[in-house]
């Protein structure tokens, strides 16, 4: 069992094999085009550009928002890699941001002093790649005036949080621009993919000419910038239209899930559910959990792998990850603390209720067998 496969059926074939029936196989088609607008009306902005990965898409949100070679970008530092790994490729610096407790997002008052100790230092960030994890959104409203004062630009990564709101606003638009991802493994996928939002019309063609190849409109093919090759296909674009159909139906199974661990892990002790604020629309993306001790964690691992389930500890901080050892950070301990505790459960939607069950059995029983 695994923590998050792919939800297809037969919608999404039958999508992928009208559209390879169309002849519109690559590159780009009315699939395409069609999906850019569903992502885009669920932003409610005009500018959205499907792309290869969410990667890619973070990659020219940073470039799209003027970062360049020895540019400080300030990064949540509980992530998944990608978020970091973006920043790096535009040879600029990432700068780590520890967590809050209430969110597990980026803290708006280690935020501040990251932008308090940048200015000082005469080196003021360009940008700042603010995650919402697990499919939850940071707190907009206290992080966006931050970075407005001192005119930084926000990109949200919204990779895990598509179908998620912060106070009934859509993630992926909290933000100057915004990300989202399609890969294998989140709450929707393309089988890879990823797209760039913008309420900017003018921002977002800039983005789609640089991720095709940056060529200008000439039959000779004439070249001005350096471009990508980063477009999604239109087969994929396809599957992606099927699979955004489905999303509110995937999105309720996934926080059913949620609610069945609820039900029957709530009362076993030293373990706590991530915390959902009042101001957060959760999408239900993965169930976390975090256990006082870190070697019933394990165990709970271990219990799981015996059983042919797959299990993973919360993300390791950037700022722990031997790949950005030396990088700035300013931290508390929060998303460490996370890492040695915190465990996601098996949480697709194509789970059946007597898998959870066989789950949560494990993880409960493992826990009372704990001396
Ligand atoms: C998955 C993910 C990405 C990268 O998306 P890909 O489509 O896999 O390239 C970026 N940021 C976060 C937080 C992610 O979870």
């Amino acid at each position: 069992m695994y923590l998050s496969a792919p939800d297809v059926g037969p919608l999404e074939r039958d999508y992928l094999l009208r559209a390879f029936d169309s002849g519109w196989i690559a590159p780009a088609g009315p699939d395409l085009t069609a999906f850019e607008s569903d992502i885009a009306a669920i932003t409610g902005w005009p500018g959205a550009v499907a792309l290869s990965s969410g990667t890619a898409a973070l990659h020219l949100a940073l470039l799209g928002c003027g970062v360049g070679p020895g540019d400080d970008v300030l990064v949540s530092t509980f992530t998944f890699a990608a978020s970091a790994n973006a920043i790096n490729y535009c040879g600029a610096n990432p700068v780590f941001v520890d967590s809050d407790a209430t969110s597990w997002n980026m803290s708006a008052a280690l935020l501040a002093e990251a932008i308090d100790r940048g200015r000082r230092a005469g080196r003021l960030p360009k940008a700042a790649v603010v995650v919402d994890l697990y499919g939850q959104t940071a707190d907009y409203d206290a992080i966006a005036p931050l970075l407005a004062e001192h005119g930084i630009a926000l990109i949200e990564d919204a990779a895990e949080a598509l179908g998620a709101t912060y106070k009934d606003r859509p993630a992926g638009a909290l933000g100057d621009v915004g990300v989202f991802s399609f890969n294998g493994n989140k709450i929707m996928t393309t089988s890879g993919g990823g797209v760039f939002v913008s309420p900017d019309a003018d921002a977002a063609d800039r983005v789609r000419y640089l991720a095709t190849q940056a060529r200008q409109p000439a039959v000779h093919y004439e070249h001005t910038d350096i471009g990508f090759n980063y477009r999604l296909s239109n087969l994929l674009a396809a599957l992606g239209r099927a699979q955004l159909e489905r999303l509110p139906q995937m999105s309720k199974r996934r926080l059913e899930i949620n609610q069945q661990y609820r039900d029957v892990l709530s009362d076993v002790d030293g373990l706590t559910f991530m915390p959902v604020p009042e101001w957060s629309g959760w999408n239900g993306w993965l169930t976390c959990v975090v256990l006082d001790d870190t070697t019933t964690r394990d165990a709970i691992v271990a219990a799981l792998d015996a059983a042919d389930i797959e299990s993973r500890p919360l993300w390791k901080p950037m700022h722990l990850q031997p790949v950005f050892a030396g990088a700035p950070v300013v931290e508390d301990g929060t998303s460490q603390d996370l890492f040695e505790h915190g465990l996601c459960l098996p949480s697709g939607s194509i789970l059946s209720e007597s898998d959870v069950a066989r789950v949560a059995d494990i993880v409960a029983s493992t826990v009372r067998s704990r001396p």
